[in-house]
């Protein structure tokens, strides 16, 4: 029996109907579920039994006392005084910065984005000062694409204000969507200043970081936390991570855990409750920090101070425990017109990154979650960039709306520019997939171009529409200067796209928009940063190109060096069975 007669048990999904493209649909069609915009399932996973619902509430049933649920009321009573984007969507006001939003993100319109910030599903964070400077307004939510973050900041043995600076233009140049300055050391309020007035993507800081710099946290008191997260704001940071989820009373049950408690802010707090035996300073402080951030719509970053530093560690109950408590953090946040998103961890097991985020969902009401990878093994440093970026991929998937990344130094030092590359290109695949596999309108549409361009043997395009084109086109050209109908991979006589697009019944690699200028061309060369990718690689030997490349020169057994053309169609079926294709003779 053939696979083709044999009887199959199971059912196919709709054929086509991908929005994640809007040219070629998709083949099966996609497994996510429909996109429903404007609801809690808006580019949802379906979920695997078991899962937490979505919750019913949103932004709007926790408002400010006055304020109402109709917009129109509020645009009449509380304009005035209205200074967050949050409350200015709750007048049903759509502000400059939706509107800039909506053109990155062509699948939205300015009053989606709007709803979507009323709910509480999304977050513009755009503080009024960064807006004076060079700030480009961004959203993170759901229904957007997904978003990526990248770590910066000098520690107190490493790297100086010019080094950040050329890091941030390197984090931007790679596609972080935001920046959090992380720094430790040095002069602090003088990087994050030079950082916020040269970036134009929102700077998040940890201000807990800068009250601790010439002191013990034993000495931290509520004034001193309450001017350093006024200064920042004045300062112009778009958002605060803020532990204020991690009580007292969570603390006894972090003694199981294997690593115990791994978030610098967690660890600090956890140290100075211990010390004067008080709840979290920053818990008690909620209600003022949320009056300074609202002043200068400065987005709630809800730290995770508890999440798991291993896989042994993840969705224990003192992580649990915390996110209620960050649950109803984002409840009273907004009921104080401020914008949320809520911290995720960590180190988590592949199999429990969809509960986690569906539990997020639940408890959160659908406000953003923002998630560090997570890494689906431990034992992997040097590579958790890679560890991590499969576990955000799932939880992008599964709901995270933004994505902090990882570098190759997670755990082992300070990132260098290098670092810093590695992990936003990391992150920029693992959201890509996950938009497109959530079928985000128009996601796929630059993947179907390069794979027409791809099947054309069109290389300069292929290279163009490729991430970083300089690495693609260094590769290349490290065993072949030619663009030609093959490539060093397999050869001349192996090439299975340059097979498949000579064989008339296939329509692979025919797109005329495709199509190279002509079918070989002397590569235009290696750019410097190619030439610098190259360096670090050892080279083919020349000999080894050639056996590889065989020079351009067919084989005599090639289907083209065959006069006859029907004996030519045998050669081209023999090549292709041997490339595991089944065909039939009759078939070509
Ligand atoms: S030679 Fe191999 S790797 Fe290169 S284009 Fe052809 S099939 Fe692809």
């Amino acid at each position: 029996m053939t696979r083709d007669t044999a009887d199959p048990s199971y059912t196919l999904p709709p054929l086509g109907n991908n929005p994640s493209t809007e040219a070629q649909g998709t083949s099966p069609g996609a497994f996510a579920n429909p996109p429903a915009i404007g609801t809690p399932l808006t580019f949802s996973s379906p979920d695997t039994p078991g899962m937490p619902p979505p919750s019913d509430k949103t932004a709007w049933d926790f408002l400010p006392r006055g304020w109402s649920r109709n917009p129109a009321d509020n645009r009449e009573s509380k304009i005035e005084s209205a200074t967050t984007q949050l409350e200015l969507a709750r007048c049903g006001v759509i502000t400059p910065q939706m509107a800039s939003v909506a053109t990155r993100e062509p699948h939205l319109t300015a009053a989606q984005i709007r709803d979507e910030v009323a709910a509480g599903r999304m977050i513009i964070p755009a503080n009024k000062v960064h807006l004076k400077y060079k700030l480009q307004p961004m959203c993170i939510g759901r229904a957007a694409l997904t978003k990526v973050n990248a770590n910066m900041g000098a520690s107190p043995v490493s790297s100086s204000i010019d080094e950040e600076l050329e890091k941030l233009r390197w984090a931007e140049r790679w596609g972080a969507d935001t920046v959090m300055d992380l720094s430790t050391g040095g002069d602090l309020d003088a990087c994050r200043t030079a950082i916020i007035q040269n970036s134009t993507v929102p700077i998040g800081t940890v201000p807990i970081y800068s009250m601790i710099v010439g002191r013990n946290i034993e000495d931290l008191t509520y004034d001193i936390i309450l001017r350093e997260i006024e200064k920042q704001a004045k300062q112009g940071v778009d958002y605060f991570t803020i532990h204020a989820g991690v009580l007292r009373e969570h603390l006894p049950l972090v003694r199981k855990r294997l690593i115990g408690i791994v978030s610098r802010g967690g660890s600090l707090l956890a140290k100075w409750m211990l010390y004067h035996n008080r709840q979290n300073p920053m818990y008690e402080l909620f209600d003022d920090i949320c009056d300074i951030m609202r002043e200068y719509d400065v987005s709630f970053s809800l730290g995770d101070g508890l999440r798991p530093g291993g896989l042994a560690d993840a969705t224990d109950e003192a992580q649990l425990r915390e996110l209620q408590t960050l649950a109803e953090l984002t409840e009273r946040a907004w009921a104080k017109g401020c914008q949320v998103m809520v911290e995720g961890p960590g180190h988590v097991p592949f199999d429990q990154i969809e509960y986690n985020m569906k539990l997020q969902r639940r408890l959160c009401h659908g406000a953003p979650f923002y998630v560090l990878g997570p890494l689906v093994t431990d034992i992997f440093p040097g590579y958790d960039h890679i560890t991590s970026c499969i576990g955000a991929t799932a939880a992008a998937y599964h709901g995270a709306a933004m994505l902090c990344y990882v570098t190759p130094k997670e755990h082992l030092g300070l990132p260098k520019k290098d670092d810093v590359k590695q992990g936003c290109i990391a992150y920029k695949i693992a959201a890509h997939a996950a938009d497109v596999a959530l079928g985000i309108p128009g996601s796929r549409d630059r993947d179907d171009e390069l794979t027409k361009a791809r099947a054309a043997l069109n290389w300069q395009k292929h290279f163009d529409l490729s991430f970083d084109p300089d690495l693609a086109r260094a590769y290349h050209d490290e065993d072949l200067e030619v663009d030609t109908d093959f490539c060093a991979m397999c050869g001349h006589d192996w090439c299975s796209v340059r097979i498949s697009k000579e064989i008339s019944d296939f329509y692979s690699g025919k797109a005329p928009e495709a199509q190279p200028a002509k079918k070989a061309l002397k590569s235009p060369g290696v750019s410097e940063e190619g030439a610098e990718a190259l360096k670090q690689r050892g080279v083919l030997t020349q000999e080894q190109i050639q056996k590889l490349a065989h020079k351009g020169k067919k084989a005599a057994c090639h289907s083209d060096n065959v006069p006859d053309p029907e004996k030519a169609k045998l050669v081209q079926v023999r090549t292709l069975k041997a490339h595991g294709v089944t065909v039939s003779e009759g078939g070509l």
